[in-house]
């Protein structure tokens, strides 16, 4: 890969939030169902370990991004999210038009919930809309309904909340393209800024995959998913949004700089339980992990929250582990996650860019000098891609 000024000092700060209502029938992230007391100690720990980071040169330039992600940021309630805000803006300095981005479900949104926010100086909102079919909510195990889901959209799109984003899921067993669709047409209605519309995946152990191995569900077709994937790529385009990332559209300026940063294979800070940060060598010594001689370092918390603040109260990072990448690693992930944007990544090495052209000739693939991108159709087939690429 070509040098860049990716493993410059971190400008990105993600703070992992675990806590849900309940768990939804698909997810395998890191979270907590929890109620208020260890959220309250949560809090505390999370506080203690932005402080020690804060403190560190690791922390010395200013922020472009925060990223409030989970779980369910939006449940921790004004009064929490206001100390966190508060500890956020007196640790570290945030440049003008930081962007400050809220995970939010649709349950905790109301017009008052999204006036506080607006007031924290959250100026992006991320909408856990799913789906508009009440039947496919249910199976999802999501705590809303189609009405709450409108509902909150256009609470948020009333606020002063400058970017309202919204997720949708699409591929997801007995939801048909045409409800697929209609769902779709109807959150457009509100002009979202930013929309991000992923395929279902059945990850083991979910309870979505469990009824899927026992027959109770029948997974959706590839053909169905690929006339889903396209259908919606039409009607985003349409609406006057760009694709600028595998599963992400935007309005122009409003794509999530946050990820933007993750996917060139940017540095970034983390605190939290179950979150990953990536660091250059320099900036990781300074929070006490062993670099080495390597540029870049990636580390991880301890996943469980009630874990974490265990750790934190024996006087622990919250840190589980690191490990130390090579230059090879690095360009590797950064070509990984490069190809998933439609600007695509710089390759220098000869023979990947030979590798590349041979894919271009199929189709899927552009390569204008060292630049690489995937066309549509290779999206569509992208992780195939990036293996054969990796593999060369
Ligand atoms: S709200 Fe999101 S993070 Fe929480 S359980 Fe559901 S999918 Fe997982």
């Amino acid at each position: 890969m070509t040098a860049d000024d990716s493993l410059a000092p971190p400008r990105s700060l993600y703070i992992h939030l675990p806590f849900c209502r309940r768990r939804c029938a698909y997810c395998d992230f890191a979270i907590s169902i929890s109620g208020p007391d260890l959220q309250d100690r949560y809090l505390d720990s999370l506080l203690e370990e932005l402080h020690f980071v804060s403190r560190t040169s690791a922390a010395a330039a200013p922020l472009q991004t925060v990223h409030l992600g989970g779980g369910t940021p939006s449940l921790l309630g004004t009064e929490r999210l206001a100390r966190l805000m508060e500890a956020v803006a007196a640790g570290f300095s945030m440049e003008d038009g930081c962007e400050v981005a809220l995970e939010a479900n649709p349950e905790e949104v109301s017009p008052a919930a999204a006036r506080e926010w607006a007031r924290l100086g959250i100026t992006r909102a991320s909408l856990g809309i799913q789906s508009l079919s009440d039947p496919t909510l249910r199976w999802l195990g999501r705590g809303h309904d189609a009405e709450l889901g409108l509902s909150a959209l256009g609470w948020l799109r009333e606020s002063d909340i400058p970017q309202v984003s919204c997720d949708l899921i699409f591929a997801i067993p007995g939801q048909s393209t045409g409800t697929f669709l209609n769902g779709l047409d109807r959150v457009l209605r509100f002009e979202p800024d930013h929309l991000s519309c992923y395929e279902l995946t059945l990850e083991p152990g979910t309870t979505t995959r469990r009824l899927v191995d026992r027959g109770r569900a029948r997974p959706v077709a590839e053909a169905v998913a690929l006339e889903q994937l396209r259908s919606a790529r039409a009607r985003l385009l349409a609406a006057g949004l760009t694709r600028y990332e595998v599963s992400n559209y935007s309005r122009p300026g409003c794509q999530s700089r946050h990820n933007l940063n993750y996917w060139r294979g940017g540095t970034y800070l983390a605190l939290g339980a179950g979150s990953h940060g990536f660091l250059g060598g320099a900036a990781a010594s300074a929070l006490g992990l062993p670099a080495g001689r390597a540029r870049g370092v990636r580390y991880w918390h301890f996943r469980d929250a009630a874990t974490y603040v265990r750790v934190l109260g024996q006087g622990s990072s919250g840190i589980r582990d690191s490990e130390q990448l090579e230059d090879s690693q690095i360009g590797l992930e950064r070509l990984a996650l490069g190809l998933r944007l439609t600007e695509g990544v710089e390759v220098a090495e000869a023979q990947l860019l030979a590798a590349s052209r041979r894919l271009a000739a199929h189709g899927w693939l552009v390569v204008e000098g060292e630049r690489v991108r995937a066309t549509p159709e290779g999206m569509e087939i992208l992780d195939r891609l990036t293996l054969e690429l990796i593999a060369a």
